[in-house]
């Protein structure tokens, strides 16, 4: 498996964050990971890197505080960390997230204890979001396994089978065979994506209409300069990015105030160490008014809650239910993959290079444009075999956008 680490290492900096000669890199690992942040460093470095600087972190550390810590510490920040997110994010530094959770970290922690700390990390990694969002420097977000996530992958495997099925359905999903040959693969994919990006763009669409036999039945309008993208982001720096691998989707933001109906949630959602499953939601001119879900129905009131754009949507995201994650029908429990599995929704803050012009405008501009602001941004999947979105265009014409669940354009 080693030469297949590498190239997974190799194409997370080279084509992820695309690294270039003399920058900087951060690369926030857990603990756990270090032989992986390792070898990501070693293919920064080869590519040029000026200095990679590590972040580290530990869930098990992390829950520990959530339970333990001083009550008053979930309502600050410490300013060092601010200044360390935000200064990197500022001098345009690329940030590489391996992400290496147990779905269930959080689970029986004071919920108010995570709302309570997700505010406060919210108003003082504002500057550190901003630029996120904008693609003001490059950033990737990819996964590895560690064994309590295994585990609730694959429950009847040993730990030992667990954790390698895991790493061959994460190595399939990033298509990274040991044959060193990921990056040119990844290229031929991202023309892919391009192709469908441009024909969506150039439909002109005012509204989508989502229904499904799960009892979804959903009416999304989209801004009028909306652009759809998918694949890579551009930094600021004019060098492409890829801010989640894998990635399938094709995404747009929707009208802030634009949605009405029911939707119903397709995968379960392992949100900040807590399992939310069988849920939908109501909305009404984009906000959502309930919602009901029969596990994690308090952590999806509490993620709903963070701040007033919370329950209301940043995107849309279009995934054929063909794609080569949804087909190993296998259930992550980490929305890296499950969301490239299906198409799916975010409430909270939209990505503000879905307007025309949008990484330029301020944040009073965007809201203008229709697009929603918020400190969070959670996707969740609706995406099923059945799925059926009829897309409107401005000038009247209905156009059928997916059948069963695939693109038919
Ligand atoms: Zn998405
Ligand atoms: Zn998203």
């Amino acid at each position: 498996m080693e030469e297949q680490f590498k190239e997974y290492a190799k194409l997370l900096v080279e084509v992820g964050v695309n690294i270039q000669p003399g920058q900087n890199l951060v690369i926030a690992s857990p603990a756990e990971c270090a032989w992986f942040a390792r070898l990501c460093a070693q293919a920064a470095y080869d590519a040029g890197c000026r200095e990679v600087i590590m972040d580290w972190n530990d869930g098990p550390l992390a829950r520990m505080k959530y339970l333990h810590a001083a009550d008053d510490v979930f309502d600050s920040y410490p300013g060092w960390r601010a200044d360390f997110c935000n200064g990197f994010a500022r001098e345009g530094t690329a940030h590489l997230i391996i992400a290496a959770d147990d779905p269930e970290n959080l689970k029986g922690v004071p919920q108010d204890r995570i709302t309570r700390s997700q505010r406060s990390a919210g108003k003082a990694l504002a500057e550190f979001r901003r630029l996120q969002m904008c693609n003001g420097f490059p950033w990737c977000i990819a996964a590895i396994p560690v064994p309590a996530w295994a585990r609730k992958v694959f429950p009847d495997r040993s730990e030992e089978e667990a954790m390698s099925g895991l790493w061959s359905a994460i190595l399939s999903a990033v298509r990274v065979q040991g044959r060193g040959d990921a990056v040119e693969r990844w290229r031929e994919h991202l023309d892919t994506l391009k192709t469908r990006v441009d024909k969506l763009n150039g439909l002109d669409l005012e509204s989508l209409h989502y229904t499904n036999r799960l009892g979804t039945d959903l009416v999304i309008r989209l801004p009028e300069d909306h652009v759809w993208a998918g694949g890579n982001g551009v930094s600021a720096a004019g060098v492409p990015f890829i801010p989640n691998i894998p990635t399938e989707e094709i995404f747009t933001a929707p009208l802030k105030e634009g949605i009405d109906g029911v939707v119903y949630a397709s995968m379960p959602l392992s949100h900040r160490g807590n399992l939310i499953d069988k849920f939908w939601m109501k909305v009404q001119r984009g906000k959502i008014v309930e919602v009901h879900a029969e596990v994690g129905e308090e952590a999806l009131q509490a993620a709903i809650s963070v701040d007033e754009g919370a329950s209301y949507f940043g995107e849309v995201a279009l995934v054929p239910y063909d794609s080569p994650i949804s087909n190993q029908r296998l259930l992550f429990y980490e929305t890296l993959f499950d969301e490239n599995a299906s198409c799916h929704l975010a409430f909270g803050e939209a990505y503000s290079e879905c307007i025309k012009g949008g990484t330029e405008m301020s944040k009073e501009e965007l809201k203008e444009c229709g697009l929603n602001d918020s400190i969070t941004h959670v996707d969740f999947m609706v995406g099923t075999a059945d799925l059926s979105i009829t897309g409107q265009t401005w000038d009247g014409r209905e156009v059928p956008i997916f059948v069963n669940g695939n693109f038919v354009i």
